[in-house]
């Protein structure tokens, strides 16, 4: 355990779970409510949101930052996925998190990397980042499943950006009935709209100048949504994301709690304009909340 301090809170770090959960159990004993943030690092401003969040609602934070293989797709996207320690622990000490939880594959995986858990998510993993990502989300579960059982958690913060894995989350949480209590954190965006990412960093200037397009397209298709169907507004976002240097995975309207895409807004309680962009070799995803009601 290595502690750390500022002015506003002291924070411990955890690399094995035996010590973390031997701190929790401690934090527990003591009535204290406990939130938890999973990361893979590089913090920035939005997983910062999701933090401070925690620490206002609960007595605890609790980070993990585990760059986890399991739902890689892409070895090369693994291995370059930015790794920024030192940084990260300055930008925890300013959220007021109380512990960071950094394990190595073997503590998080001491059998072994492949996953035992068998369920099924329904159509939730098929769309949009499901057709694109094979074996994403079964990764995803496997991961956040390991990590609640760990840190048993009271309340966990996930982030809107990545909406799919918010609801397939949702969903493990429900089939399983996990007694955990999961909560949606606003997108957090630069100034220009690019929804702040990790792999923000990988851009080019000028492919970073390309950026703001994303969620300027998101923001038009709500805009005319009460004048539009989906599938033309579908076919728009395509056509205005599809500039040089740019190539739209794909865009979808779709319905919040299912993820299937929608044909007509009527009936439906949430919608969301879903989107994946290549940027050169860098991947965007995005999301915008059409309607909630
Ligand atoms: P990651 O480190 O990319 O696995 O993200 C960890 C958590 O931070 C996930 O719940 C993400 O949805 C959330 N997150 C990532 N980027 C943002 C953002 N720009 N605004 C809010 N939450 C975010």
């Amino acid at each position: 355990m290595i502690r750390f301090r500022n002015q506003l809170t002291t924070m411990y770090l955890f690399k094995t779970t035996t010590d973390l959960s031997r701190h929790l159990e401690k934090v527990r004993r003591a009535g204290k409510t406990i939130g938890f943030v999973p990361t893979m690092g590089a913090l920035h401003e939005g997983h910062a949101s999701l933090l401070r969040q925690s620490a206002e609602e609960t007595n605890c934070t609790v980070c993990s930052i585990f760059v986890n293989p399991t739902q890689f797709n892409e070895t090369t996207d693994l291995v370059k996925y930015p790794r920024t320690p030192e940084k990260d622990i300055a930008l925890l000490l300013d959220t007021g998190c109380s512990v960071l939880f950094m394990p190595d594959v073997v503590e998080v995986y001491p059998s072994g990397q492949q996953s035992s858990l068998h369920l099924d998510f329904g159509y939730l993993d098929q769309p949009m980042e499901g057709a694109y990502r094979p074996g994403h989300f079964v990764g995803v579960a496997q991961v956040v499943k390991r990590l609640l059982d760990i840190v048993q958690p009271d309340e966990l913060f996930m982030g809107q950006k990545d909406f799919q894995q918010f609801a397939i989350v949702r969903h493990m949480l429900t089939e399983m009935a996990l007694p955990v209590n999961l909560k949606m954190c606003f997108t957090v965006r630069e100034t220009d709209g690019l929804a702040m990412s990790s792999r923000n960093m990988h851009l080019t200037p000028a492919q970073r100048a390309l950026g703001p397009l994303i969620y300027q397209v998101l923001s038009q298709a709500k805009a005319n949504m009460h004048d539009q169907l989906p599938a033309a507004l579908k076919l728009t976002a395509m056509k205005l994301l599809s500039v040089p240097g740019m190539e739209p995975e794909y865009f979808e309207i779709v319905d919040g709690r299912t993820l299937q895409p929608i044909t007509i807004f009527e009936g439906h309680d949430m919608v969301v304009a879903c989107t994946a962009v290549r940027v050169g070799d860098v991947r965007l995803i995005d999301n915008l909340i059409m309607k909630m009601s």
